[in-house]
């Protein structure tokens, strides 16, 4: 395993970007480590902090260190979204590379403060961090965003200040993208990605990027966007794929594990198309 920043160079050089794809339990652990060595692309392995109610951090790490220690496939186990110092803690001492502090809800200044403390002893331990500017909906998509409304969209000067600041290895920005299924098809300011991605010097990430179009995705890229978090559509596609199941299996005494084993096989497949349109299969 490798950390966040490494891998990211990579994905600057190669004008990729690395698909980040969320996991809580083995099988979903199983489905992208499967896909990225199929297609033998770099992946991260993205575990939230709302998640640690489904598995500990210890279990997790212990997993994917199993699977990928001695993997030829690059992989950076990360912390998604947390707001808990306690839980970063928790995280670099389990063995993930990457955090991520979320303190987008934050004055900036207080978030500038707090991310750059989780920057100085993440580093310490060679763990990378994500930071995050600008407002995003809830990480499960619970609460719902009004994408006409562009006050919460990253304004390049705060995200400048705040990178250079706070000593962040990427930046997480809001510019029209959001967490949880799309109302309408969502339209992404690409004019201040450019903006924001010509005063950054850290790679950007887009959060939320099930359901945006791949053509946009491969237009964000092309301005800077080195990081994609898909959770949503996995997740989504899996339990279809779980009812369809139970719709042509109903026989009295069916498996657990069946219903399970063909939500991952699902899982994979959806991360494999992802993959697919990253374009950072060379140099790897
Ligand atoms: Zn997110």
């Amino acid at each position: 395993m490798i950390n966040l920043k490494k891998m990211l160079e990579q994905a600057v050089k190669n004008n990729c970007a690395i698909g980040s794809f969320n996991v809580y339990n083995l099988e979903s652990i199983q489905a992208v480590i499967e896909a990225a060595q199929v297609l033998r692309q770099p992946a991260i392995i993205s575990f939230g902090e709302s998640y640690t109610k489904h598995a500990p951090l210890d279990v997790i790490a212990a997993i994917v260190k199993k699977y990928c220690t001695d993997s030829e496939i690059p992989f950076v186990l990360h912390l998604d979204h947390s707001k808990n110092f306690e839980t970063i803690i928790g995280a670099i001492r389990a063995g993930f590379t990457s955090v991520m502090y979320d303190g987008s809800s934050l004055p900036l200044n207080e978030n500038i403060e707090k991310t750059r403390y989780v920057a100085q002893i993440a580093h310490m331990a060679g763990v990378s961090v994500e930071g995050e500017l600008g407002y995003m909906n809830n990480e499960d998509g619970t609460t719902s965003l009004d994408l006409s409304l562009e006050k919460g969209y990253t304004k390049s000067e705060d995200a400048r200040k705040y990178a250079e600041a706070s000593g962040i290895d990427a930046l997480a920005i809001a510019i029209g993208n959001a967490h949880g299924i799309y109302k309408g098809i969502p339209e992404l300011d690409f004019e201040r990605l450019a903006e924001i991605s010509s005063v950054v010097d850290v790679p950007l990430v887009l959060h939320g990027s099930s359901g945006i179009p791949i053509p946009s995705l491969q237009r964000a890229i092309t301005f800077g966007i080195r990081k994609i978090n898909i959770n949503t559509e996995i997740s989504t596609e899996a339990i279809k794929t779980a009812r369809q199941f139970l719709h042509e299996n109903t026989q009295e005494n069916l498996r657990f594990e069946s219903l399970i084993k063909s939500s991952e096989e699902t899982m994979s497949r959806v991360i494999k198309g992802y993959l697919s349109i990253l374009n950072c299969r060379k140099n790897y």
